[in-house]
């Protein structure tokens, strides 16, 4: 495996080339090291393999040729670092020979970490070997054609980007529905290589720091910073965050069966009571998430509700999840639920005829139609964290093609 040849200078020696997974094919840094001659005699020779779904690694070791009591020297040392049972194909192992002895084995579990195990006179000595990783912010361009994945497919990684893209701009950008051709992305985006002698080699992208989306429709501007707890969020230009924060729904797709009214037959009690909440039809065990950040006020068995949760959030609002079939872990009175998370699965439980959710909300304790509720942004940039977020955006808005936002619009329009 060509990952070998990137974390260590002497492990290359016995890379063999024809073993590359695709995805790093199309890395041209990596295609360096082919141009590389090795020196003249290479002393250990190397056995590569990967693990094996159902193949025990033991078994793995007396086929490669290794004895039974060092196969078991080798599985003792790495126990404590490494968990045999999470073996995953994507897992690497070496044996280095020298003159026909075993002298050392590798193994890779990602390519930024390895173990090895050196046989000497004093027994296996086992080490760690974690590749530095060095991250740098760089510019990303991109021109919607038809899609946001087409607009980035040259990057390598581009569909993770996208992807990361998409849920800095969810609540504004429907990536399916919103690009037109000629739409045009910029992302300020970390990227972590692989420090190797041959140079920097890429490795994955992390955090986007800032990103515009200069749209024929609209356009939209990003900037990563802390929210008022301290936490990373994104905010516009102008410090207003880019998250709402209630969402639009609890469940990820939906079906609406009943809506909140203040008359309705109930079915089972067989009588006009008002329906103070949304109804959503949808399979069991279909997860709930939770639509606001907030506390967990009740979860547990609830009359007529069934297996239900409810949460208290800031701005005096309460919402009610109801009939759930199972409450999700760590979702207990009083624990803290981010908004998104998983608080429960749709089941049948206390009062209802199917399997469904009923979902209901409280603001400043009466009942509101959760569907008639225009939510606001989350909270801006705190005020006193405004001149730091300023020159943030400052700063960044520099490294933009073109000057500020609005002039950049507005040159597009005139274009057209
Ligand atoms: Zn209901």
């Amino acid at each position: 495996m060509r990952w070998l040849c990137v974390f260590s200078g002497f492990l290359w020696l016995g890379c063999n080339s024809s073993v590359v997974s695709s995805d790093l094919e199309a890395n041209t840094d990596l295609e360096l090291i082919d141009t590389i001659e090795a020196p003249p005699e290479p002393v250990i020779e190397w056995q590569q393999g990967q693990f094996q779904s159902g193949v025990v690694f033991f078994d793995q070791m007396i086929e490669a040729g290794v004895p039974a009591n060092t196969t078991q020297e080798i599985i003792d040392v790495l126990r404590p670092v490494y968990d045999f049972r999470k073996s995953q194909t994507s897992h690497y192992w070496s044996l280095g020979r020298q003159d026909g002895e075993l002298v050392a084995f590798t193994l890779d579990v990602s390519p930024i970490l390895a173990y090895q195990i050196s046989f000497g006179e004093d027994g296996p000595v086992l080490e760690r070997n974690d590749v530095p990783l060095r991250t740098i912010p760089e510019m990303v361009h991109g021109t919607i054609d038809s899609s946001l994945f087409g607009a980035l497919q040259h990057e390598d990684q581009g569909a993770t980007l996208a992807m990361k893209l998409a849920r800095v701009f969810a609540w504004d950008i429907d990536f399916y529905q919103d690009p037109r051709k000629g739409d045009q992305i910029e992302i300020l985006v970390e990227r972590s290589y692989i420090e190797t002698d041959d140079g920097l080699v890429f490795y994955e992208f992390g955090e986007i720091l800032a990103a515009r989306y200069v749209g024929a429709r609209e356009s939209y501007d990003a900037y990563l910073f802390e929210d008022e707890d301290g936490d990373p969020a994104y905010f516009n230009a102008k410090g207003q965050s880019l998250i709402r924060d209630v969402l639009r729904s609890p469940l990820k797709f939906q079906r609406i069966t009943s809506k909140f009214t203040n008359r309705r037959f109930h079915p089972i009690l067989k009588k006009n009571k008002p329906h103070r909440g949304v109804d959503y039809g949808a399979p069991v065990n279909t997860p709930v998430m939770a639509v606001a950040k907030g506390k967990v006020i009740s979860a547990g068995r609830n009359g007529g509700a069934g297996i239900a949760v409810e949460l208290q959030h800031r701005g005096q609002m309460v919402t009610q999840y109801f009939h759930l079939n199972k409450i999700a872990k760590g979702v207990k009175r009083g624990s803290a639920v981010k908004q998104g998370q998983v608080i429960g699965y749709v089941g049948q439980t206390g009062y209802a005829t199917a399997p469904h959710l009923h979902f209901g909300m409280k603001l400043r304790g009466k009942y509101v139609d959760p569907l008639r509720q225009k939510f606001e942004p989350g909270l801006p940039v705190p005020s006193h964290r405004m001149p730091d977020f300023t020159a943030l955006v400052e700063n960044l808005s520099e490294q933009f093609g073109v000057g500020s936002m609005g002039v950049e619009v507005a040159e597009r329009q005139d274009s057209q």
